[in-house]
């Protein structure tokens, strides 16, 4: 495994002649046996495994073994490895005759910026397919026991994040929290703080049950059931932080005073 960079290494300066390709690859959360079977062919047909931070090693130990494996991980908002860094490196490689998998965790389309490096394939010219995987809502949902959405209760999820391009202000959660949703946030669990007086402020009931599930289907992985008031504090004092998922919901029949009051919008039932 290549944890260094070393571009000159990885970059063919000759075209072999070989048509090379790229797949965008879903990993899952972690678990191997979350993988779906298409992913596995895909890991196990290449050539080179461009791989990010939260892949697990027994993802990897399931790659074709003659395949080169880089690691290209990017800390949450910090890049180590620039995307168009890897972009032009996942480029030249399937210039130069390679199958190229580029694995990510859980669905390569969800904060999975697939779109970009599809982008980079289809302007030089390179066949790029996507291996759809199972995103960490999924899994950490499957952990709770919980549906993510639930008939009558639910009837709509939305998967935000807390971290955006820098610049871009993060979703507005109490925004989102209508009557009847689902909130899955990812890489949230720095601004969790910043949730909890957001919410607050605007009228949601400190009380509010707020589940959080870290390296879901991992060896590590936990479940923290909290509350609005208490999610920073009981993150600190379990140790939980990233990979994780923070679930708020607002059930459908919510208290419509408080509803009206935390979202200052008309009910319409
Ligand atoms: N494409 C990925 C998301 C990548 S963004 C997917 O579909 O799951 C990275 C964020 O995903 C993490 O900050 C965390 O919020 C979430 N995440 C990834 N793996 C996770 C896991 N095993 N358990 C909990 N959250 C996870």
């Amino acid at each position: 495994m290549k944890m260094i960079p070393d571009l000159e290494a990885l970059l063919p300066s000759q075209p072999s002649g070989k048509h090379g390709k790229i797949s965008l690859v879903g990993a899952g959360p972690g678990a191997a046996d979350l993988l779906t079977l298409r992913a596995l062919r895909a890991m196990q047909a290449a050539d080179v495994i461009y791989f990010d931070r939260l892949i697990d090693p027994e993802v990897l130990e399931l790659a074709n073994p003659r395949a080169a494996q880089v690691f290209v991980g990017k800390d949450v908002g910090a890049c180590a490895w620039p995307q168009e860094v890897i972009n032009q490196m996942i480029v030249e490689a399937a210039r130069g005759g390679q199958h190229v998998v580029r694995l990510k965790s859980g669905d390569p389309s969800v904060f999975g910026r697939a779109d970009e490096e599809r982008a980079a394939a289809q302007a030089a010219g390179i066949a790029c397919d996507i291996i759809p995987g199972i995103t960490a809502a999924s899994a950490a949902a499957a952990v709770l026991g919980q549906s993510l959405t639930s008939r009558g209760q639910s009837d709509r999820v939305i998967f935000a994040t807390g971290t955006c391009k820098e610049g871009d202000s993060a979703p507005d959660v109490a925004a989102l929290l209508q009557p009847g949703t689902t909130v899955a946030l990812y890489m949230a669990t720095r601004i969790n703080r910043d949730l909890r007086r957001k919410l607050l402020e605007a009228g949601f009931d400190p009380e509010m049950p707020v589940q959080v599930v870290t390296s879901a289907s991992k060896r590590n992985e936990a479940v923290l059931r909290s509350t609005l008031e208490r999610l920073p504090q009981d993150m600190e004092d379990r140790g939980l932080s990233h990979p994780a998922i923070i679930f708020l919901r607002a059930p459908k029949h919510c208290d419509p005073v408080q509803t009206r009051a935390a979202l200052g919008a008309e009910i319409s039932q």
